[in-house]
């Protein structure tokens, strides 16, 4: 699959770029040893590679995208070796509380309802969710437009709780982000309600053809990594995050993807 950063694409990075700060990580470094479960030389990380282009197979069949990127050079920065897990994105959260996988990268937005379950990093990034109808629509502007509507969305994800808010609207799910804009693509459905990044991106690299996003973003979200509850994990990554932002790396990535320098980001999502 090939990429291509659309000038769209960057000005809505830019767009989601606003004014928070960009503050350094105030945590110790990590310690190899220490704390039992601490991460060892390995990290088994998650992630649900059908979301370009924070992650996707690149032709070779070989992980690749924004947050592959990034997870690698955490890994190289806290000297522990990544290995990516694919999982079903609803798969992820399960995986890590049963302890199969020690980390999940997957585009997941850090949510007070996660966070019952899990823990995540700091925020690396900032996205938010959009309407995707076909190009044609001229009738739907915002989500009041879709009450009583046909919408798709990923299963598991913010995008289908967003969804299932709509008075009257009729909701199928998919496994993936491309398959639900497929979907609106074939004209099955009235609407999508998906990050805007990948939707955006989706529409930009002609993987999906004949859709546009309307109206404004419908939510402001932040993209964390998570982890096990109480894993020793999280300030081994966030230490090394924390490196990447003060080296110049992260903006690297960031530059390598978007086209864009990076956005300030919060400490915390909320
Ligand atoms: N950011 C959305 C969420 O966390 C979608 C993530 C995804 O599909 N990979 O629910």
């Amino acid at each position: 699959m090939t990429i291509r950063r659309s000038a769209f694409l960057r000005n809505l990075a830019l767009g989601l770029g606003a004014s928070v700060l960009f503050a350094a990580c105030g945590g110790g470094a990590p310690t190899a040893d220490g704390g039992g479960e601490a991460a060892g030389d390995i990290l088994k990380v998650a992630t649900e590679p059908a979301f370009p282009p924070f992650e996707f197979q690149a032709d070779g069949g070989e992980l690749d995208g924004f947050d592959i990127d990034l997870m690698k050079a955490i890994g190289a920065e806290a000297g522990v070796e990544i290995q990516f897990e694919s999982l079903p994105f609803d798969g992820i959260i399960p995986a890590l509380q049963a302890g199969t996988v020690d980390a999940a990268i997957s585009g997941m937005t850090i949510t007070q309802e996660r966070l019952n379950t899990v823990d995540f990093s700091r925020p690396y990034i900032k996205a938010g969710l959009a309407i995707a109808v076909k190009a044609e629509d001229t009738a739907t502007t915002s989500l009041a437009d879709l009450e009583g509507k046909r919408i798709a969305v990923q299963i598991g994800t913010t995008g289908a709780d967003q969804a299932a808010e709509i008075p009257g609207a009729v909701i199928s799910t998919f496994d993936s982000a491309p398959l639900a804009l497929q979907e609106l693509a074939n004209g099955n459905v009235d609407a999508v309600i998906n990050d805007a990044p990948v939707t955006l991106d989706a529409i930009a690299s002609g993987n999906i053809n004949g859709l546009k996003v309307v109206g404004e973003l419908l939510t402001e979200e932040f993209y964390g990594i998570a982890l096990p509850k109480g894993s020793p994990n999280v300030e081994v990554i966030n230490t090394a995050f924390a490196a990447l932002i003060e080296n110049g790396t992260y903006t690297e990535i960031y530059q390598k993807w978007f086209g864009t320098e990076p956005p300030e980001l919060p400490e915390s999502a909320f």
